[in-house]
């Protein structure tokens, strides 16, 4: 099947067409996290230059960073900075020519109350334009017990549902740095939490996709961050034999579960191809996109050390003006970042791929 949509921002049912779209097509988005319209334009450039959809995220912190960080109630800078940052998408994803998706990351126990507030903006977006502001949310209570994790998430998509709003869920806990859960030594190959078991995957599609969409994020070995190679061990056969379960037992089609691959820097290639194979539409990106960003700024500070320091030269008078411009350095960061994501884009085959006409 071939899909068309308009481009701009992507929600409810054109969401699932994308979706399916990858999941048919044997690729899948990258999700990259943002902080501030520095990355959200040069993510938007990216996936423009791939000819790609793309996924833009933001964690809560990342919403509060693009409020500003010296609002002094945190929790409403959370929610506002979110939501300025998703009407900046919903203004320019359209000139870009390319279809965005907008979600919120990882929300533990103590965030829910932020991801119903971003709902609740979602609700008044849906009376306005007859469209959520946001295309999906996490709710990530895997540090949790999973009767309550379902509870929660099925309590939630039964508000979320109606407005065409995605909930992702997370079964088994990524290791590393975002979630709490990570050193270099309890990320080891052995460690249970770090793997998702099906029969859990299967309770959580009886559950919810009778209510509304539901992706998942699996553990399969998976961890934020880059650690040190040798103590990750991703066993992408988790995914596989999950999707066979539900395929089994619910009777459904081929891969019906929307996965979500956490924690894949520093991946080897062949595993993230494999898990692709299994059914994964969305892989996320922080870490390698925070390191391009930070290295070509740093490279460019190096390279015009005396810019950083003077105005006008103190030996030869030589001005500075052209050089300390934080669009110039700031535009470093951004070329950098847009150049990590040509790779993303190319390991997870999107490119060339945008619905978007
Ligand atoms: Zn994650």
């Amino acid at each position: 099947m071939s899909y068309t949509l308009k481009p701009g921002v992507v929600t409810g049912d054109d969401y699932k067409i994308l979706l399916n779209a990858a999941k048919e097509g044997g690729y899948a988005l990258p999700a990259v996290n943002v902080v501030g319209t520095n990355s959200v334009n040069a993510v938007m450039e990216a996936a423009a230059k791939n000819k790609s959809d793309v996924i833009i995220q933001f964690s809560n912190s990342g919403g509060q960073f693009f409020a500003g960080k010296s609002l002094t109630d945190a929790f409403e800078a959370k929610v506002l900075g979110t939501v300025s940052a998703a009407h900046h998408i919903h203004l320019l994803a359209e000139k870009y020519g390319i279809c965005a998706v907008i979600h919120t990351d990882h929300a533990n126990k103590a965030l829910i109350p932020w991801v119903e507030a971003l709902v609740g903006y979602s609700e008044n977006h849906y009376q306005e334009t007859g469209k959520p502001l946001f295309s999906s949310h996490m709710l990530d209570l895997s540090a949790e017990d999973i009767d309550f994790n379902l509870s929660e998430c099925e309590r939630l998509l039964k508000r979320m549902s109606p407005i065409g709003l995605s909930l992702e869920i997370e079964l088994g806990v990524t290791g590393g740095e975002e979630d709490g859960v990570g050193s270099d030594e309890d990320i080891g190959a052995d460690n249970p939490l770090l793997y998702t078991q099906p029969e859990d995957c299967l309770r959580a599609y009886q559950l919810l996709s009778p209510i509304g969409h539901f992706s998942l994020a699996a553990s399969f070995g998976n961890v934020h961050g880059v650690y040190k190679p040798g103590n990750v061990r991703l066993r992408p056969e988790i995914l596989k034999n999950s999707q066979a379960l539900v395929q089994q037992t619910c009777n459904t089609d081929d891969k019906p579960l929307d996965l979500v691959f956490h924690g894949g820097s520093g991946s080897d290639k062949a595993k993230i191809s494999e898990a692709l194979s299994y059914g994964v539409f969305k892989m996320n990106i922080d870490t390698d996109t925070q390191f391009a960003v930070s290295k070509a700024v740093g490279a460019y500070v190096e390279e015009n050390e005396r810019a950083f320091k003077y105005q006008i030269d103190p030996d030869d008078g030589t001005p500075y003006k052209k050089k300390y411009d934080p669009r110039v350095w700031l535009r470093e960061g951004e070329v950098s970042m847009v150049e990590r994501l040509d790779e993303a884009f190319s390991d997870l085959g999107s490119n060339g791929k945008s619905l978007a006409k």
